[in-house]
């Protein structure tokens, strides 16, 4: 039995003007044919699952390409027609396969490109004919019909944060193995709500309606009623007419029964949609409010510059506000700008420069920061993450500077990175449990990082990853949906 596997993953965002060149999935890793096996054996993604799954089953692997480029804009069109062909040419040339697995994000968007997967779907279909394709996606794909009807099925993340990656790629494997060998047929079924909710009441654990989705899915598979059940909630920034709470259910031969399932799994979303809104406060007012809680860093948690979800990462609105506040408590940020590191390594340690500092990536949100900086320290960028589905790998943020603004300790760096823990914070020499306010980009991981902070308030501010969905500027998605609208009959198509 011959079975191609490939991965290709980059979570888009249609509202950020950041645009992702082949350096961004070459930083993080690109590896073909027989070294995709050797470097991704045992490791925590995907193909790793996978080849050991089938390797366990006797199968001959026939490795394609894999890739991530983490998130971001839109794929250049340059980029996007080189990683397509790396995917699909091995392919071509492989001569006959049995199956195909591929990992996808499911939320890739390009230049000249809506809909990736669908088109990389499309043209793996016309290459292997009726074989069983196999996909596995995040659970904030946006499942195009496209890819409904190319794939034979589609399994999910269960979890969120992503913790169960790799064995994401095993139970792809395992179905894909089940399916060649006659022991079950598989039927998907997708079905949506039209509605988009914030990322930070999507996590799987405590007490939020992903979590009890999440145990139902399990005991739906325990139970064997379902060969899978797939909730996807989403990544609510892309801009296209048919994004929406998504679930994908796979049976054993029985289309009434998943696609029933799949439209209770939606109407249960839609009656819980509120459950999915988080309080938002200006900066200002969490800036005051913090001042009255007990001791221990206060998390403003600027969720709108999000790097893992297409922020640009260079956002200083929440700098301005911590400014204008005249604090004389510490606090710190990180912020994006290689010009101003370039001006701090000019200054030289210990001097001080006149600075405009981010917003210039992307300038939509507000205008740079002017303001005297301290250069306190100059440094490296490396550093290893501690916290997520990256712990212990080496990343780096580029050439950095640590900067004294009034009572703000600014870390700028040269590129951006997805913080996991508190990894650039400490990688320039800033305890941010020594502060009094810390400001994180991210929904997600901060929940985690700082569990222990006396309070965390995420913020309403500007940005193409902002948790205030209805403030953006849509364009293409079809209305009603909510929460731009409400009091509507959904179609659950
Ligand atoms: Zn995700």
């Amino acid at each position: 039995m011959r079975i191609a596997i490939g991965a290709l993953l980059f979570e888009g965002n249609t509202l950020s003007p950041v645009v992702n060149e082949l350096i961004d999935f070459q930083n993080k890793y690109c590896e073909d044919g027989p070294r995709l096996v050797a470097k991704l054996r045992g490791q925590g993604v995907e193909m790793s699952g996978a080849i050991a799954v089938l390797e366990a089953e006797g199968v001959e692997i026939v490795p394609l390409f894999a890739s991530h480029g983490g998130a971001g804009g839109r794929v250049s069109a340059g980029a996007w027609r080189e990683l397509k062909t790396r995917l699909l040419e091995p392919l071509r040339a492989a001569g006959e396969v049995d199956g195909v697995y591929l990992a996808l994000h499911g939320a890739m968007v390009c230049q000249g490109e809506d809909d990736p997967e669908g088109a990389i779907l499309e043209e793996a279909r016309a290459i292997v004919g009726s074989v069983p394709i196999a996909v596995s996606t995040d659970l904030h794909a946006h499942v195009t019909r496209q890819m409904a009807e190319l794939a034979t099925f589609i399994v999910a993340y269960q979890l969120y944060p992503h913790d169960d990656v790799r064995e994401t790629g095993e139970r792809s494997a395992r179905m894909l193995v089940d399916t060649l060998r006659g022991r079950v047929r598989p039927v998907m079924r997708v079905r949506k709500a039209p509605m988009i909710v914030p990322a930070p009441k999507q996590r799987t654990h405590g007490d939020t309606p992903m979590a009890d989705f999440y145990r139902q899915a399990r005991a739906r598979e325990a139970a064997g009623e379902v060969l899978c059940a797939s909730y996807l909630p989403v990544q609510p920034w892309m801009d296209f007419p048919d994004v929406g709470f998504t679930a994908a259910v796979i049976t054993d031969d029985d289309p009434a029964l998943a696609d029933a399932i799949a439209k209770e799994m939606v109407r249960e979303a839609w009656r819980r949609r509120a459950e999915f809104a988080v309080p938002l406060y200006t900066p200002q007012e969490a800036i005051r409010r913090g001042m009255e809680v007990g001791p221990g860093p206060v998390i403003l948690s600027d969720t709108a510059d999000c790097v893992g979800g297409g922020g640009s990462g260079d956002s200083a609105v929440v700098l301005r506000a911590l400014l204008d506040a005249g604090l004389d408590v510490p606090a710190t940020i990180l912020i994006v700008d290689a010009e101003t590191v370039r001006q701090a390594q000019a200054a030289g340690v210990g001097r001080r420069f006149s600075a405009r500092i981010g917003n210039k990536l992307n300038p939509v949100y507000g205008p740079p920061v002017e303001a005297q900086a301290e250069v306190a320290r100059l440094f490296e960028g490396r550093f290893t993450y501690t916290g997520g589905i990256l712990a212990g790998g080496e990343a780096t943020m580029g050439p950095s500077a640590l900067l004294r603004v009034g009572a703000v300790r600014v870390v700028v760096s040269t590129h951006s990175s997805y913080e996991y823990a508190d990894e650039q914070f400490l990688a320039a020499g800033v305890d941010p449990r020594a502060c009094r306010f810390v400001v994180v980009k991210n929904p997600m991981n901060a929940q985690t990082a700082y569990a222990d902070a006396p309070a965390m308030f995420i913020l309403d501010t500007p940005g193409p990853t902002t948790c205030n969905l209805a403030a953006l500027p849509w364009r293409r998605i079809t209305r009603p949906r909510y929460p731009l609208d409400d009091g509507f009959v959904p179609d659950f198509a």
